[in-house]
């Protein structure tokens, strides 16, 4: 996937400034920055929800931003949201129904799907709750219940917003377990967006980093650390 100078405001604001970015197959890439930064903005460009207004997203070098968000989805890119938000009154299994629906396009029998979605609930660690409703499970399993339901619609990019906001030291560790198992086991590339810069580095290769909707540094986590523009980006946080 692809990114040519993709910009969007809303209203005066320019939440995206001619972001460039590249993400190549299998790859685990971060994408961090200050509150604010426009890394959501980027996912919902990505994604179709608000489509760049200037600049281009490619898949595979075909552009998909003029492309609906369901046809974005059925060309393989998932996400997850920065706020969880499964459907609370459905149980695990339904929720991650709904999302091999939003895929199918062959019509596979409701068997079939029944099948693979409890398959991705197994992967996840929710293999025994199935008939459980989504709303008394815990943040960590709502948050592995949205992995799995994109997961579902056997994506090829799978955009991670914020999955380690809110979890504590052990269930980070979880959850970083689950985003390696699925860079493992899956053929996914990940675009993976983190406000706290600590675990992300570990976990990936290359960063990019933005601010003020622009983007300001990619590479290696070290040199991205290290890089003043990054550390003043930073420091001008209320909350560093
Ligand atoms: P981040 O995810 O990096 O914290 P966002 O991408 O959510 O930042 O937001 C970037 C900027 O764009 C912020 O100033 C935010 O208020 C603004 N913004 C994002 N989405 C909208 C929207 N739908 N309407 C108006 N402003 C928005
Ligand atoms: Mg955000």
């Amino acid at each position: 996937m692809e990114g040519r100078d993709v910009s969007r405001s809303f209203g005066g604001l320019m939440a995206l400034n001619r972001v460039s970015f590249q993400l190549f197959d299998g790859e685990l890439v971060g994408l961090i920055g200050p509150n604010g930064s426009g890394k959501t903005t980027l996912f919902n460009a990505i994604t179709g929800v608000f489509p760049p207004q200037e600049g281009e997203i490619l898949l595979d070098g075909k552009p998909i931003s003029k492309l609906k968000p369901f046809q974005i989805c059925r060309m393989g890119v998932a996400r997850t949201f920065q706020i969880v938000r499964p459907f609370l009154r459905m149980t695990c299994l339904e929720n991650v129904l709904v999302g091999i629906v939003g895929r199918d396009e062959k019509g596979a029998s409701r068997e079939e799907k029944v099948e693979q979605a409890l398959s991705e609930l197994e992967f996840v660690g929710l293999g025994g709750q199935s008939q459980r409703l989504a709303g008394s499970l815990t943040l960590l399993q709502k948050k592995m219940l949205e992995l799995a339901r994109a997961l579902a619609t056997k994506p090829r990019v799978l955009l991670l917003d914020e999955v380690l906001a809110g979890l504590n030291p052990s269930e980070i560790l979880q959850a970083l377990d689950m985003i390696e198992a699925i860079r493992e086991r899956r053929k996914v590339t990940i675009f993976w967006v983190e406000h706290v810069m600590g675990a992300i580095m570990t976990a990936c290769q290359r960063i990019i980093v933005l601010d003020q909707g622009r983007k300001i540094a990619e590479g290696p986590p070290e040199e991205v650390r290290s890089n003043p523009r990054v550390v003043e980006a930073y420091l001008g946080e209320s909350d560093a």
